[in-house]
């Protein structure tokens, strides 16, 4: 049996996942405290949780992998913006809380190349993989392995220029996708349109404006009743998914183009229907291609499963 956890900048997921790749047991935790002291023992106490749960101790654990926001090498976490980390030595801090082997991997590697294994691409030689969330993440597996590049920084599809000198992205550059496409680009969007411009909308009911917090389900609720706002704002900023997909599509002809994350299990089927529509005119070798972009197949499992895979693989998944 192999555990896998994905430590995020707000949550932990652990899984007890078999040899076969069956999710046996779950437990998710919330990040309080971002040192990597606090995250890794709050990680492992999530881990015993999921282990209970299951009725094992940790004996019967043959090895552990963990998934990082952060490149990573050498079992080093190199630049992790979302928790704060720089340089951190992951495993050898992990290690004094399970002793067993303990691998380290990025965590959009490792939810891309768990649907290659077990979920939407499974059966393809070369995928992508777009995750929205907080940011937007990006892996490329070409004919079955995952793409590092010269600098180990390839496949991040979330900084793909959408817009010459457009609008300010998080990595410091203007235009990216991320800064258009990603639930906090599009929250930036309607929270100007509601408390500035003070627009009519009817999320302008279901946000208490002290937080001015919205949530996935609201906003796709405000969407699906065709609110006229939310519908402008999503789309004008979703939409440009589709030259940054057909963009890499031209340049890969990948067999799927998984489409992942917290703002993708929110919006599910009528999102990808969207973006197939936005991708169709640029497509090289002909509008059916869009076909290739389908839904996160594990949804919230899919990294803490490549997780559990890189231990089951020893640390050479896909390489
Ligand atoms: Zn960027």
């Amino acid at each position: 049996l192999y555990l896998g956890v994905d430590i995020g900048g707000t949550k932990i997921l652990a899984l007890v996942v078999s040899a076969q790749g069956k999710v046996l047991s779950r437990c998710k935790k919330k990040v309080k405290e971002t040192d990597p002291e606090s995250v890794l023992a709050r990680a492992w106490q999530c881990s015993r949780v999921a282990l209970r749960e299951a009725g094992l101790g940790k004996k019967a654990i043959t090895a552990m992998g963990l998934a990082v926001p952060s490149a990573v090498s050498d079992g080093i976490a190199r630049f992790a913006p979302a928790l704060g980390w720089r340089n951190t030595p992951v495993v050898e801090l992990a290690q004094q809380h399970f002793t067993g082997p303990l691998f380290l991997g990025n965590d959009v590697n490792l939810g891309l190349a768990a649907e290659y294994v077990l979920g939407a691409a499974r059966g393809c030689q070369t995928v992508l993989g777009f995750f929205l969330g907080t940011g937007v993440g990006g892996a490329v597996i070409h004919q079955g392995c995952l793409l590092h590049g010269e600098d180990g920084l390839a496949g991040e599809l979330g900084h793909l220029i959408v817009v010459p000198d457009g609008r300010r992205c998080g990595c410091g550059n203007r235009g990216c996708l991320e800064a258009y496409a990603s639930k906090t680009a599009l929250l930036a969007r309607l929270k100007e349109a509601l408390f500035e411009q003070r627009l009519p909308s009817v999320l302008a009911r279901s946000i208490k404006p002290e937080t001015q917090m919205i949530n996935s389900s609201q906003l796709f609720e405000a969407y699906q009743a065709k609110d006229p706002l939310t519908r402008e704002v999503c789309d004008g900023g979703l939409r440009l998914m589709g030259p940054a997909l057909a963009s890499v599509i031209n340049m890969l002809s990948p067999g799927r183009v998984v489409l992942g994350g917290g703002l993708v299990d929110a919006f599910g089927a009528p999102l990808i229907k969207r973006v197939r529509q936005w991708t169709r005119p640029y497509i090289f070798s002909g509008p059916e291609r869009a076909q290739v972009i389908v839904q996160s197949a594990l949804g919230d499992d899919s990294v803490p499963l490549g997780a559990a895979l890189l231990a089951r693989e020893a640390g050479k998944l896909l390489v």
